[in-house]
């Protein structure tokens, strides 16, 4: 069935297959009074102008048309929530005091190890919808609240699970996010070396090993031997760094071939050119930023040193529980200082490839899913400046509508 979205006012898309870096950030294609032709799951041709014939018609009312957004960094399978510990942080208590009241992400790892996998699942279907009306076609989700074997296995269950929804998910073990109150730091390196990870890759649970490497958390030798090892067994390394302060998580990002490094908040010039010489892709979290008010990162800095830049949500109970990518977007803009066509790559194309599927989504051109959001907005510009409210009027995820009505 050939399906014809027409009357497309602007059609934004980054283009090709793999990450964009340098000034190609910047250069995306934008088509007016634009056509686009599917037919079933894929992309066929788009163009400007006349429009071919189709069994289906789409009418797009002159809106802005971009490809479904990629987030490709979120915590999204959690028990309970932290909103108590607003009230705290705004009377001026530290992270470690919230933490001795029995607060931060060791009570949500205690909730987590509580919940069923089926409660779990239920709980994070309904976040993954909310996305999905914000318009997040695939995204990344962590393990990371269960710290133990079991608990980490049931998170990432409920990830493989949620593929039957959409299949378009990375699963990424992230039992390196915290130390366990009952284990050694030692014993807990040693645990997720020799008995998680080689149990996680024999189930086949998940795509990527990621590491917390930050000054209190994981060092950067710990990481580089955690990461090493999810990589004999197939997992491809990611890192979060650089979040608190620099302690060599850039440097072993290089070293270990990180697929990408996240966060970056502290990042400096050193840091930037080691992630430039690994062709590692930097993932922003502008939202975090955001919630902790902490500094947002040399995001200029990046691009000018040609590191491609990925923006996601972080979205988690802790730091940032927000899942709006489109408002991620906006502060990437106002506080990193990219531009509209720099932050539609990063939430697209360098999403899609900081988890490895930019093959198939990513970017509208011949041959690619039909993932694609209609926004009510006349424009790009109009997309990012009215942040705050959800403008997603149309959500498509290969080629079928997901959210809101299919003629809009
Ligand atoms: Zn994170």
């Amino acid at each position: 069935m050939r399906r014809l979205f027409t009357r497309i006012g602007e059609l934004a898309t980054a283009c090709g297959t793999e990450a964009v870096f340098g000034k190609a950030q910047g250069e995306i294609r934008r088509l007016h009074d634009a056509w686009l032709l599917c037919e079933g799951e894929r992309i066929v041709s788009l163009g400007e102008g006349k429009p071919p014939e189709a069994d289906e018609v789409v009418d797009c009312q002159s809106r802005l048309v971009t490809p479904g957004l990629v987030d490709c960094h979120t915590h999204l399978v959690f028990g309970g929530w932290r909103e108590k510990e607003l009230a705290r942080k705004l009377a001026g208590a530290t992270y470690l005091e919230i933490l001795a009241a029995g607060g931060g992400i060791l009570s949500t790892v205690r909730e987590t190890r509580r919940a069923s996998e089926d409660a779990l699942y239920a709980k994070t279907k309904a976040l993954m919808d909310e996305m999905l009306a914000h318009g997040t076609t695939a995204l990344e989700i962590k393990s990371g609240y269960g710290l133990d074997l079991a608990t980490e296995q049931k998170q990432l269950r409920v990830v493989q699970r949620l593929k039957s929804d959409n299949p378009d998910l990375a699963a990424t073990f992230l039992g390196a996010h915290a130390f366990p109150e009952e284990m050694s730091h030692e014993d807990y390196v040693d645990f997720l070396c020799d008995i998680a990870i080689p149990a996680v890759a024999a189930e086949g649970l998940a795509a990527f090993c990621d590491v917390f490497c930050d000054a209190g958390v994981f060092t950067a030798e710990q990481a580089e031997r955690i990461l090493l090892t999810g990589k004999r067994y197939g997992l491809l390394p990611k890192l979060h760094a650089d979040e608190i302060r620099e302690i060599g998580g850039t440097e072993a990002a290089k070293r270990v071939g990180a697929v990408s490094c996240d966060h970056l908040s502290e990042t400096g010039a050193d840091g930037i050119r080691a992630l430039k010489d690994g062709g590692v892709i930097a993932v922003m979290l502008p939202a975090t930023s955001f919630y902790l008010q902490k500094p947002y990162g040399n995001f200029r800095g990046m691009i000018d040193a040609d590191v491609p830049v990925a923006v996601a949500t972080d979205m988690n109970p802790g730091s940032t529980p927000n899942l709006s990518l489109p408002f991620a977007m906006t502060a990437a803009c106002l506080y990193g200082r990219l531009t509209p066509e720099e932050v539609l790559s990063a939430a697209t194309l360098n999403g899609a490839a900081a988890i490895r599927l930019s093959d198939r989504l990513g970017t509208l051109e011949p041959g690619k899913l039909c993932d694609l959001v209609v926004w009510d907005a006349d424009n790009l510009e109009q997309l990012i400046y009215r942040y705050g409210t959800n403008r997603a009027a149309a959500v498509w995820k290969r080629g079928v509508c997901r959210n809101g009505k299919e003629t809009v």
